[in-house]
């Protein structure tokens, strides 16, 4: 339990360094807050650029489809996985994450182009889990 002589502040200081202004948006001022938010950005897409340079020492691109073929083992259903911060996951899923965003859960990524080995996230949509089982029905029938 907390000892009662330790009471949170009610207006924190800006955690910027030498600012002394009081806390509007998370833990900075107001100011700090677009400048500390820019940064965060800055490095979230420096963490990206890092995993996708991973992904793509094992990708090969295609000239003729414009595909970006995984060249790892597949699964057994055909997919390429790879490990990014301990957590396996699908490449293409990665992929994509890292350049359009993450995926809202219960959602699928389809293969526009049919290579589920592609990653290139032009040839990938987001679907819900019935479109995506009529995609797949269409493509049977054709
Ligand atoms: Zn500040
Ligand atoms: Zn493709
Ligand atoms: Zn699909």
């Amino acid at each position: 339990m907390l000892p009662t002589d330790i009471q949170p502040i009610a207006s924190p200081k800006c955690e910027f360094d030498l600012c002394d202004d009081t806390v509007v948006k998370g833990r900075y001022c107001k100011k700090h807050f677009n400048i500390a938010k820019a940064q965060l950005k800055a490095d979230q897409a420096q963490d990206n650029l890092k995993i996708l340079e991973k992904i793509y020492t094992h990708v090969t691109v295609k000239s003729v489809k414009g595909c970006h073929i995984w060249q790892g083992q597949p699964n057994e259903k055909g997919y390429g996985r790879s490990t990014v911060n301990g957590v396996r996951m699908y490449v293409h899923r990665i992929v994509y994450e890292r350049t359009r965003g993450v995926v809202d859960f219960g959602k699928m990524l389809h293969h526009k182009c049919g290579n589920r080995l592609c990653v290139n996230p032009e040839h990938i949509e987001v679907v819900s889990h019935l479109e995506h089982g009529k995609k797949h029905l269409s493509w049977r029938g054709k």
